[in-house]
């Protein structure tokens, strides 16, 4: 299944508000293919631009159909969302294994989720398109979504079934500073804590080991070592980059 061949169509959709939402729900999710049959509103609605967010290219490339069997040409499958079960018809599945199905039969070819009117949801006969019927698990007195949250909640369920549920890596991190740059470092540190008398009051052995676990814990980059020393220089000798720094104390 690809996210970019997943047709998104609304049937008879009134409102242009959830045209607009549909298209930024669908956005937000990598679907792109919006499909309007015998909608009651305009796509450039000023209330559907608006609701659409940005996401205003889905709106304009939206494509138009008088009926819903011409908005499923060429599809391999088709998924129909109500909230109501109904009897005697084609396999009914959850939305969560909908959509893995989806991912697992889609193949190559284009899917189509299929949405209905906001009052009436979608006919029987229009149902009698579908594959599957899918629902919206929800409370069981009360089953009706939004429309467009419906194709959120789809949008969002069959990026997941794409295997597109994480984030992006980021940059790759600056790796540890070098086991020998951690050797001069450790040894920076020791001759500062001996200089300024920490050492005597303990077993040095034993403190010197501790704060080298501490440090090693800490995975320090090239960069922070070398920051770190910048400080250890300053204690050991506070004269010079006292009279380098042009500090007045
Ligand atoms: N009274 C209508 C509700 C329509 S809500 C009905 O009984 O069908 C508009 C559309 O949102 C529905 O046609 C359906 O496609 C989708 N929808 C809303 N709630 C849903 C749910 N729980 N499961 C699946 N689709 C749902």
């Amino acid at each position: 299944m690809s996210l970019e061949r997943t047709r998104i169509v609304l049937v008879g959709t009134t409102h242009p508000g959830n045209i607009g939402a549909a298209a930024r729900a669908m956005r937000t999710m990598g679907l792109r293919q919006l499909h309007l049959v015998d909608p009651q509103c305009r796509a450039d609605d000023p209330e559907a631009v608006a609701r659409a967010a940005g996401a205003d290219d889905v709106l304009g490339r939206a494509r138009h159909h008088a009926d819903l069997a011409s908005a499923l040409a060429g599809c391999r499958l088709a998924f129909g969302l109500s909230a109501r079960s109904r009897a005697e018809r084609q396999p009914r599945l959850a939305l969560r294994p909908a959509a893995e199905s989806a991912a697992a039969e889609g193949g190559e070819g284009d899917l189509a989720w299929v949405f209905g009117r906001e009052r009436t949801g979608l006919t029987n006969a229009e149902l009698d398109h579908c594959h599957y019927l899918v629902q919206i698990p929800t409370d069981s007195d009360y089953s009706s979504l939004n429309v467009a949250q419906s194709v959120q909640l789809a949008a969002w369920e069959l990026r997941m079934a794409a295997g597109a549920g994480t984030l992006p890596q980021p940059e790759a991190e600056e790796p540890p500073a070098a086991v020998d740059t951690l050797e001069r470092f450790f040894g920076h540190l020791e001759e500062m804590a001996g200089r300024v008398g920490y050492l005597d009051r303990h077993n040095p052995a034993l403190t010197m080991r501790r704060l080298r676990n501490i440090f090693r814990r800490a995975r320090l980059t090239e960069d922070e070592v070398r920051m770190l020393r910048g400080l250890f220089s300053h204690v050991l000798n506070p004269r010079r980059w006292r009279e380098q720094d042009g500090w007045k104390g």
